[in-house]
């Protein structure tokens, strides 16, 4: 469920008729609810009513500050990968206690950072990452509570690009091991061991991997307690799929993901942390684009539009679908489009094959569900700027990333004295 439908035949995000919005900002623009991302934090924290549970939202997912702030003001914590995320997290009014940091390589200026900012816990990704925060910390006359990220060898049944807890993924310590790793832990001076983490990859759309991985990771406390450690955090990741093709079934609803995992892990009375990313976001967003021609090629033809694969990579990097619609319903012939947008690579292409009423030059579409991973890996390459990002509540809204200048881009670069 979204806030993205027709009234009068015109799409509208919330209350407001996107084609007003596209002629006020011009195109192409993310534009996001505040009421789906609302809604979707309220979903998933009642799927865990009754529990010690605090939801990390996954802010690379969408990491803009007015989305950030808007889930904070629901209550959410964090999970960060980076020192820039977790700065952003805490501009945004996330408290640091409230606050979890995933990673494979974070580095000493950034395990410095977290720890005088005082955040919740480390997910700890190898033991040279271990022992480096426990130099970092003690330094800083600091601990850092932690909870190692097990690698339970799981497939996800997901893209192989975001799959992420099978043993060949750089991901988490592998399970074999997890027991000599805590004893290792237990013992150095600036790590308190406090929890047990796992995040087996995104976008999943059946809940028999999480089963799977959040039973081993569940019998894992055990043993950890019976080694004599005191487990009292359980972090079940993210990577609940969202529906992408209104054709395909939906993935798993979040109060079926909660009901199994207190059935597998709720006995445990851990504190539960789930980071959902897309979750919150993805069908929070839409991202609106103009026709700037449409294209006879020998046997097809091309809807060319504003958008490029520079500011949504999805289809291109992981053969993702997304849904995309003309803003306006005109009952005009169906036509069987590619949609491709003006960057100088094949690979920029958002669809084939779709099917939507003619549509010529000027006309407006949008892009489904393109909250998630969509500005945030936006690049800026054939020099094209980065698109605005307009956030809607109600029938008003507002530009929460503006569209830069040229001299913005360009500006950055710097001629050496040789040249000048
Ligand atoms: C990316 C990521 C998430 C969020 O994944 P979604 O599929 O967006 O829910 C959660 N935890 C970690 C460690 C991640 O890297």
């Amino acid at each position: 469920m979204d806030s993205f439908a027709y009234r009068h035949h015109k799409l509208h995000a919330e209350d407001f008729p996107l084609e007003r919005m596209a002629q006020e900002i011009g195109t192409p623009f993310y534009c996001y609810s505040t009421e789906t991302l609302i809604r979707h934090h309220s979903v998933f924290c009642e799927a865990f009513t009754d529990r010690d549970f605090l939801l990390c939202y996954a802010v690379k997912a969408n990491t803009n500050q007015a989305v950030i702030k808007t889930l904070a003001d629901q209550g959410a914590g964090a999970d960060v990968v980076s020192e820039g995320e977790l700065r952003r997290a805490l501009k945004a009014g996330i408290p640091a206690d409230k606050i979890v940091y995933s990673g494979v390589a974070k580095t000493k200026r950034e395990m410095a950072y977290a720890l005088e900012k005082g955040i919740f816990q480390f997910n700890v990704e190898s033991e040279p990452e271990l022992y480096q925060l426990n130099d970092v910390a003690s330094r800083l006359g600091k601990v850092a509570a932690i909870a190692f990220r097990i690698n339970p060898d799981v497939d996800a049944k997901t893209h192989a690009k975001i799959a992420t807890g099978r043993a060949e993924n750089k991901f988490g310590v592998p399970l074999k091991r997890a027991r000599a790793i805590y004893a290792d832990a237990a013992k150095l001076p600036g790590i308190r061991v406090q929890g047990v983490d796992l995040h087996i990859g995104s976008q999943l759309t059946d809940l028999a991997p999480f089963e799977q991985a959040f039973h081993i990771a569940g019998k894992l406390v055990e043993d950890l307690r019976r080694d004599g450690h005191d487990i009292t955090v359980l972090d079940l990741g993210g990577g609940l799929g969202i529906p992408y093709d209104q054709t395909e079934t939906a993935p798993p609803l979040p109060h079926l993901y909660g009901q199994m995992a207190q059935r597998i892990v709720g006995h445990l009375g851990c504190k539960i942390i789930c980071e959902p990313g897309r979750l919150l976001v993805g069908n929070a967003g839409i991202l609106v684009s103009e026709v700037i021609y449409v294209k006879k090629g020998e046997d097809r033809n091309f809807l060319i539009i504003d958008a490029a694969m520079n500011d949504l990579i999805r289809p291109s990097l992981y053969e993702a679908y997304h849904e995309i619609v003309a803003l306006e319903e005109t009952g005009a012939n169906p036509v069987t489009y590619d949609i491709v947008g003006p960057v100088c690579e094949t690979g920029d292409t958002f669809a084939q094959g779709r099917t939507l009423p003619e549509l010529a030059t000027g006309d407006l579409v949008a892009i489904r569900s393109a909250g998630a991973y969509g500005a945030v890996m936006a690049s800026t390459y054939n020099t094209r700027r980065l698109i605005p990002e307009v956030l809607v509540k109600g029938d008003s809204y507002a530009v929460i990333r503006p569209r830069p200048d040229y001299e913005d881009i360009i500006g950055l670069d710097v001629l050496p004295d040789w040249l000048d």
